[in-house]
Order: structure tokens, then sequence, then C-alpha cells
């Protein structure tokens, strides 16, 4: 998989914020805190919802 920005809403409290989909870390919403995408396999698997692929 590419390189990748993707715009996500979180499910809980509906943040917009921008993951990068290779993400080595745990990312979390900055207003509530939860887990957004968790790295996997080198990339990060998104768990929550995509509003849109940056590219
Ligand atoms: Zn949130």
């Amino acid at each position: 998989m590419d390189s990748k920005f993707v715009r996500v809403k979180c499910d809980d409290c509906e943040n917009e914020q921008v993951v990068f989909n290779k993400a080595s870390s745990i990312v979390k919403c900055l207003v509530c805190g939860r887990t957004l995408a968790e790295p996997r396999g080198g990339k990060a698997e998104i768990k929550t919802q995509i509003l849109e692929v940056l590219g």
C-alpha cells in the first residue's frame, strides 16, 4: 500500500482528524481519546470512519 494521509471521523465524538496510513504508533482522537488507528504489519489499520483519502 502507498503512503497516504486519510481524513477520518471519530465514531464517538465526530471529530475530524488526518491520520497517516503508515503510522507506527496508535493514533488517538485528540478530543475524546478513542483509538482511530493502530499499527499492523507496517501499515495502520483504521478503526473508525474514513471520510477521504488525501493521497
Ligand atoms: Zn473522538
